[in-house]
């Protein structure tokens, strides 16, 4: 069973600062750690490698520092880790990055067969989940997206049956391997690494693939050049004015309890009250 995990170097959202020219996420002096939804998808890996054997590469683009994420995601039992970093990749959005990232899965199966490549559900700090569906449409692997627990593997007929969260509830999905999945929240708690894979993670050589290696002819698809999206304007929400009111019930009839949250419902959206009598008419 081989798995590629692909993880994020992420700011730590609580120190995330918004460039105000550029609206770019400014990273300097900011402390990185591994996206937090990636640890549930490296875990769903080593736990499959627990069950059947096999080999979990973990993988990031990313600059040079990215290296940390990676022995991290090594200290934690991960086998092989590879860092794709190359200055062609700056300025990348999603779709440059699932680009980048389906061409090196590409080069790592060329290796060893890839049955599942995992991905977070999303990040903190792109926030966008686009990435895993990019590589799995680039790659034609089966998608399964919000996945919460893997039901069974079935080598022999190369088939998964997975739980999904959905709204309203939980699909339960079968589909064929290889597949891509993104991997929900909360769905397992990540182990403690064993002493001997923290000093391998200390000390392993790291793969640095550049563009080329990672088998991308064509510059224009990578990096600024490869992302059409623009970013227009980054902005925090304003404050909501209002603020939750508690209003004592219990002296109150139902009827008249009614028509004091009417009131206040029709003070506060007008347009609500004028649509109700439009419709009354
Ligand atoms: C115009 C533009 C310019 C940008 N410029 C920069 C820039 O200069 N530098 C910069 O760092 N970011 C830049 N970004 C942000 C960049 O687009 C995102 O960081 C990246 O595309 C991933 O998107 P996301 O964070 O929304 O990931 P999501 O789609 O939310 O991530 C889903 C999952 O995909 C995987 N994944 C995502 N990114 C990576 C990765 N790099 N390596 C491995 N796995 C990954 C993870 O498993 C993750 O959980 C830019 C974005 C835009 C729109």
């Amino acid at each position: 069973m081989h798995s590629v995990v692909c993880i994020k170097q992420v700011p730590d959202s609580a120190q995330i600062r918004v460039h105000p020219v550029t609206n770019t996420i400014m990273r300097q002096g900011v402390p990185a750690i591994i996206n937090p939804y990636d640890l549930f998808a490296l875990e769903q890996a080593l736990r499959l490698k627990d069950r059947f054997g096999g080999t979990v590469t973990v993988v990031t683009m990313g600059p040079p520092q990215a290296e940390v994420a990676l022995r991290k995601a090594l200290s934690f039992g991960a086998d092989e880790a590879i860092l794709v970093s190359d200055r062609a990749f700056a300025g990348a959005d999603t779709l440059a990055t699932s680009c980048a990232l389906a061409s090196t899965i590409r080069q790592i199966r060329k290796n060893m067969p890839v049955d599942i490549v995992f991905t977070g559900k999303q990040t903190i700090d792109g926030d966008t989940a686009q990435v895993g569906p990019g590589i799995a449409r680039r790659l034609d692997l089966q998608l399964l997206t919000y996945v919460s627990r893997i039901l069974e593997v079935d080598h022999g007929a190369r088939q998964i049956r997975v739980e999904r969260r959905a709204e309203g509830g939980v699909q339960v999905l079968r589909t064929a391997l290889p597949c891509l999945i993104t991997m929900l929240e909360g769905t397992n708690e990540m182990r403690f690494g064993t002493m001997a894979d923290m000093f391998r993670a200390a000390r392993a050589e790291l793969k640095v693939w550049d563009r080329l290696a990672a088998g991308i002819e064509d510059p224009s698809l990578v990096g600024l050049k490869g992302s059409p999206t623009v970013v227009g304007k980054v902005f925090a929400p304003k404050p909501r004015a209002l603020r939750a009111e508690m209003i004592e019930t219990a002296t109150q009839e139902p009827k008249d309890l009614a028509v004091t949250l009417l009131a206040k419902l029709f003070t506060q959206h007008p347009r609500i009250e004028r649509e109700l009598a439009r419709r009354a008419v």
